[in-house]
């Protein structure tokens, strides 16, 4: 008997992300241990799970032994679990690039130096400086706390300088412990998602842009590639390669975009897989969770293009019966295995097809079949609008 040994991923956090890495994982022949604090974090239920805190040093210490590298599926992992386990074993994405991505402000500091605008941004600790910032940017405007923000949380939208009370006693007791960014509400005109890779030996591809639409700040649906982009992806390839050159990045990562009159403007970055990447497990040639393992392992990575054109719906606090996605052709059904919450991402579906128009005659029919036509309206809409964009076969993402 030869004494083969499988590589171990190790995964901070044990959500779907987790979950979905392990699955990609499993046909490269590596296997997965994942760390979470509750024990019936969905990723259990396809990979082994350690039940431990992020500042349980002991089990991480036994963690660590166990795994040949280590990744998150959730960024707000402390800075120092992060550290502490560099010191012991390979983690990618690197620490300081994951510190960068917990911070709005540095992250939003850090797309201005590498050339991509952003929604103008003050940094707030005090009531008064909310005022002076308010004055300075105008209404509307968002406040968010710096740290540990996601999906539309810690937030609060300002209509008019008058929402100023309100939005204090909504975020001001975070302004000492995370801290507070005002930034201009901006009237986009599309939300778009880059999905990047880049390995280990600084190879780097992206996926074709991803066109999303969110409901109360969570992702609802989104549509890739995203049509009436014209040069917008090679400037949002360019972007995150710079990006990523500058963190040292390795893995995957999405980096969240506006557009408004034409140019991108910089929202956040992912650093992990993203929601806006589910597509690609069905259509595109390699889909993001096998990439990220590829990428952290020093494995060579796959072919980042489209297979067609797909659309991806959410499942947020409950989902809808599976049956008629199960019925179509090219549907995709993915239950995460969670208990249902209002608010809580319990699954999703995927929909592909070879070119925009047969997408949108599948995609109709599919929404009406699960009762969603106003979900998938919006991407319906583009799809029926975009008649000129509309192409068969794949579109080049390098
Ligand atoms: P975030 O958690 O920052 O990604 O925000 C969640 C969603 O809120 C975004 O995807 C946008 O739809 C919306 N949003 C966030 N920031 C802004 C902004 N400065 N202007 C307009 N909409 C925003």
């Amino acid at each position: 008997m030869s004494g083969r040994r499988q590589p171990v991923v190790g995964v901070l956090g044990g959500g779907q992300l987790a979950r979905m890495l392990a699955l990609a994982a499993a046909p490269l022949g590596v296997k997965t241990l994942v760390v979470d604090s509750v024990a019936d974090a969905c990723a259990g239920q396809v990979a082994p799970l350690l039940v431990a805190d992020w500042t349980d040093f002991a089990a991480l210490e036994d963690f660590a032994r166990k795994v040949d590298v280590v990744t998150f599926d959730f960024e707000n992992v402390p800075a120092a679990t992060a550290h502490w386990l560099a010191e012991r074993v390979a983690v990618f994405p690197n620490p300081h690039a994951l510190a960068v991505a917990q911070d709005r402000l540095v992250e939003k500091n850090l797309f201005r130096d590498c050339g991509l605008a952003t929604p103008e941004f003050i940094a707030v600790d005090t009531r008064a400086s909310l005022d002076r910032a308010l004055a300075a940017i105008g209404a509307p405007a968002i406040l968010k706390t710096r740290r540990l923000g996601y999906d539309g949380k810690g937030q609060f939208r300002l209509r008019s300088l008058a929402d100023a009370d309100a939005a204090w006693a909504v975020l001001g007791a975070q302004a000492d412990a995370h801290g507070l960014i005002l930034e201009a509400f901006v009237p986009f005109e599309r939300e778009l998602s880059v999905l990047a890779v880049r390995g280990r030996d600084g190879h780097f591809h992206t996926w074709p842009l991803t066109q999303n639409w969110h409901t109360d700040g969570v992702l609802s649906l989104s549509l890739a590639p995203a049509l009436a982009i014209g040069q917008l992806q090679q400037r949002a390839t360019e972007l995150a390669r710079t990006l990523a050159e500058r963190l040292d990045y390795v893995g995957v990562f999405a980096l969240e975009l506006f557009v408004k009159d034409g140019e991108l403007l910089g929202n956040e970055m992912a650093p992990r897989v993203h929601n806006s990447g589910h597509w690609t497990i069905e259509g595109a040639h390699t889909s993001q969770f096998e990439n990220h393992v590829r990428a952290v392992l020093g494995l060579p990575l796959g072919d980042t293009g489209a297979r067609g054109v797909s659309a991806m719906f959410n499942w947020i606090g409950d989902m809808p019966d599976a049956a008629p996605v199960l019925r179509t052709a090219d549907a995709h059904w993915h239950d995460y295995g969670k208990q249902f919450r209002p608010g809580r991402k319990v699954g999703h579906a995927t929909v592909c097809a070879p070119d925009g128009a047969a997408l949108a005659d599948r995609l109709a029919a599919l929404a009406d079949g699960l009762g969603r036509a106003a979900q998938a309206a919006p991407a319906l809409r583009e799809l029926t609008c975009r008649q000129d964009l509309l192409r068969p076969g794949p579109v080049p993402a390098k």
